[in-house]
């Protein structure tokens, strides 16, 4: 086992950035906001205040906007291998800071930083090469017309979609604004960052790479502040030509309606309920592995959580303890321990949400099988939890928990689980374990979601999309259809 880093132990490449992150990234300059206001930002594992950031407000976001407008003339009017160097640069530039940018991740959501540095940081630089490769690769098409005698050449090309407010949660910081900014640079347009006011460090970061890679003025803003005042001004700016959204299902529904009033372009990646189903035939030791992987992978903190675990009969006692045995052998601890397996949740107010979803199934007559509560320590550290004699229409099966708890049901037919797999609002994501390859793919078929895992979960990659079906969103990130999503297909056609 590797020695443990004492919690203090961050470099002073990120004790002299917390020193510094308290302002707003606009024009390239750092500018203080008008608002004068300032907030703390905690570290999890301790409550103590890291920083204290700008709080930005209405006249804060009209000013990025403007300068992001400006910035788009720059932007767009450079070829696209010109815009594809910059962000290969700042994805070396972001490589040659891993370990701060780790070790801000963990500052910021109490994620273990073995887990922040082997994989948040380098598939969030691979994900920023993979879509600067798309700034050279976006093609339209070229078409015969159907219904026109005369000769015609015709078809369609890809335009960049303008100024994008690219607002982000608190689980992946840097990833999810990674993911944003660099599909939406890709596709020749600027970008507004607004990380959440729970996390905001590594898009603060972010930013400054991004002037030091040579990002032009007024392509990346970032201005820090809350979702009802920074966040709700940038949706609303008629600057602003789409809002690219993670977060909630509540809070996407109220970006859509401000985005309603001018047609805005939107993507909405948001909340989740995901099944994973484990059949009889599966191989059990990587299943129970993988469903215990799939809950408790970032505290449960990831929008994709196999939150409802459907076991098949004759495998379901060995399945269920096998799943209390991993919840009771995961290390959770001091995110900077090197052998911490889950850190706390990202605050005290998830930590009583969560909390508060255990003692509603309890009421409800489910029974905790382990965990339930949290742990008698400093920081936000709850128990790895499992529920089991749950029924569908309870408050723990149906609303996305958004912390380390799983719900484990039996089942005994493929049209009974298929049908209580696909009994959410939610259709994000969902995971079959199964050795029967044609059974597991006409489940997959079946499933009612954005992502199918077999055998596997938590996949993703720069080059599948990902995104929900229902109230888990609108549109795709990653792939070449998430870089698509930043632009506006254009028709021309010549008569000869
Ligand atoms: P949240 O909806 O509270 O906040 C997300 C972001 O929106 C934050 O930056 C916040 O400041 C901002 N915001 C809040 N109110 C706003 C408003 N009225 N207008 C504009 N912006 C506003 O979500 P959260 O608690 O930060 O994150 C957890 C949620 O995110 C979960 O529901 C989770 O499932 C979802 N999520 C989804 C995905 C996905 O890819 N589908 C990924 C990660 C997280």
């Amino acid at each position: 086992m590797q020695a443990v880093v004492e919690p203090k132990a961050y470099s002073d490449g990120v004790s002299t950035f917390l020193a510094r992150a308290g302002k707003l990234l606009i024009g390239n300059q750092w500018v203080e906001s008008d608002t004068g206001r300032m907030f703390p930002v905690e570290h999890p594992a301790t409550g103590e205040v890291l920083a204290h950031v700008a709080l930005a407000g209405v006249s804060d976001a009209d000013k990025a906007v403007t300068s992001a407008r400006q910035g788009f003339k720059r932007w767009s009017g450079l070829s696209p291998s010109s815009r594809a160097a910059r962000l290969f640069r700042l994805a070396d530039l972001l490589e040659q800071h891993a370990v701060e940018l780790a070790e801000l991740e963990t500052l910021d959501v109490g994620k273990p930083f073995a887990a922040a540095r082997m994989l948040d940081v380098p598939f969030a630089i691979e994900t920023l090469r993979y879509n600067a490769g798309w700034a050279t690769k976006l093609t339209g098409e070229s078409f015969d017309l159907a219904y026109q005698s005369s000769p015609f050449s015709a078809g369609t090309i890809r335009q960049p979609v303008g100024v994008v407010a690219a607002i982000v949660p608190w689980n992946f910081p840097l990833l999810q604004a990674i993911m944003k900014v660099s599909a939406a640079l890709a596709a020749g347009c600027v970008v507004v960052l607004k990380p959440s006011e729970v996390t905001p460090l590594a898009a603060l970061r972010l930013g400054e790479l991004a002037v030091e890679a040579g990002l032009p003025a007024g392509v990346l803003q970032v201005i820090t502040g809350t979702g009802a005042e920074a966040g709700a001004a940038l949706v609303a700016h008629a600057g602003v030509d789409k809002v690219s959204f993670t977060g909630s299902t509540a809070v996407g529904r109220e970006v859509v309606r401000s985005c309603a009033s001018d047609f805005k372009r939107v993507t909405l990646e948001l909340g989740g309920k995901s099944p994973n189903i484990i059949f009889a035939d599966a191989d059990l030791p990587r299943a129970i592995a993988g469903a215990a992987q799939a809950i408790f992978f970032n505290a449960g903190q990831a929008c994709y959580a196999g939150a409802r675990l459907y076991v098949e009969k004759a495998v379901y006692e060995q399945v269920l303890q096998g799943l209390v045995a991993a919840a009771a052998a995961l290390r959770v601890g001091d995110p900077f321990a090197l052998d911490s397996e889950m850190g706390p949740l990202v605050s005290a107010r998830q930590l009583t949400r969560v909390l508060d979803f255990v003692a509603a199934g309890r009421r409800e007559g489910a029974r905790v099988v382990h965990g339930g509560t949290r742990l008698d320590r400093p920081g936000y550290f709850m128990a790895p939890t499992v529920f089991t004699d749950v029924r569908e229409e309870m408050g723990i099966m149906q609303e996305e928990i958004f912390g380390p708890v799983v719900c484990v049901s039996p089942f005994s037919d493929i049209r009974d689980v298929v049908a209580r797999a696909n009994d959410s609002r939610y259709g994000l994501a969902a995971g079959i374990w199964s050795s029967d390859a044609r059974k597991a793919q006409t489940v997959a078929r079946a499933l009612r979601a954005g992502t199918v895992w077999i055998n596997t979960y938590h996949t993703i990659d720069p080059a599948m999309p990902f995104g929900g079906w229902r109230e888990s969103g609108w549109g795709r990130e990653f792939g070449r259809q998430g870089v698509e999503s930043f632009t506006e297909l254009k028709s021309i056609a010549t008569r000869l």
